[in-house]
Formats: structure tokens, C-alpha cells, sequence
């Protein structure tokens, strides 16, 4: 499938300039996140993840995310246990090899108990699927930051019912 989408980028891009040939790749790249992507997740998912990570503060929870995207939009549904998951109060992780493939996995989130909502370069060496999401204490959609794998910012917004 990539062969096919570069392909398409060069033949295109022999008529165009190089700046057109570049959007276009972009466009036709599904695995490019675009500057205005952003996530919208579900009420029920955000809260079902909240209390998660409540119950199990100090200790870090870690799930992944499930949805769909259309165009720059995620939109988070629901979210599950992985397989063998653990967590600490430094770090919680799963074994990557153990989950079904299921295209319908966004990424991650994980909680922080320190509250620093930043990544760590553990996190980003660990990075699963497309996005990755951190919740802090206390829990609310207002301690929520998510990132690319680049480590870009992606604004996450709960959708009320
Ligand atoms: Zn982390």
C-alpha cells in the first residue's frame, strides 16, 4: 500500500511543485497527523478511564484507546484493559506482542499520579498506535494531554452525552 501511495505522490508530483507534491503526500498518507487533528472522546469512555485512574492513584493504570478517525478528528468510544497490564507507582506497561490486531486501536493512555502531563522519554520510546493521552490528578478533563508520536500536542476534548 505504500508503494502505491508513493507512487501516486511522485506521478502527481511531477506536475506540481514540490510544495504541492509534499500536501498532497500528506493528504493521501493515512498515517499523517495533520496540526489541526484533535480527539473528541466520549463522555462514558473519559469517565469510565477517570475513575480507573482514581481507584488506582498513587499506582499508574495504563488502557488502550478505541475509535475511529475521521479526517484530523479522533474519536475515542471506549477503551479496553490490555492483556497482562500492570502498573507501579512509576510506570505501567503491557506487553505489546500479547494484543489482538485490531485497527480500530487508536493508542494509549496512562495515567500520571505525579500530575506532570508531559511524557516521559520512556513513554516515547513505548509509543503504541497513533496517539497517546496522560491524565493527571485529579482525574478531570482539564489534567488530559495528548500527544503524537512526533511529541505534538493534540487538544483532546470530552463530548458531553
Ligand atoms: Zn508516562
Amino acid at each position: 500500500m505504500l508503494i502505491l501511495w508513493t507512487q501516486l505522490v511522485f506521478q502527481k508530483g511531477a506536475q506540481e511543485t514540490k510544495k504541492n507534491a509534499q500536501a498532497s503526500y500528506k493528504r493521501l498518507n493515512p498515517l499523517h497527523i495533520s496540526r489541526d487533528a484533535m480527539i473528541q472522546i466520549d463522555k462514558d469512555a473519559f469517565m469510565g478511564m477517570k475513575s480507573l485512574a482514581e481507584d488506582n492513584h498513587p499506582k499508574e493504570i495504563v488502557v488502550l484507546l478505541r475509535g475511529n478517525r475521521s479526517g484530523d478528528v479522533f474519536h475515542i468510544t471506549d477503551y479496553l484493559i490490555p492483556p497482562f497490564g500492570f502498573g507501579s507507582r512509576r510506570s505501567a506497561s503491557f506487553p505489546a506482542y500479547m494484543l489482538p490486531i485490531d485497527f480500530s486501536i487508536l493508542g494509549t493512555a496512562h495515567s500520571h499520579p505525579s500530575g506532570n502531563l508531559r511524557p516521559s522519554t520512556g513513554d516515547m520510546h513505548n509509543f503504541y498506535g497513533r496517539l497517546m493521552m496522560i491524565l493527571g490528578p485529579p482525574y478531570s478533563m482539564n489534567n488530559v494531554a495528548a500527544y503524537t508520536k512526533q511529541g505534538k500536542v493534540i487538544p483532546v476534548k470530552v463530548l458531553s452525552d
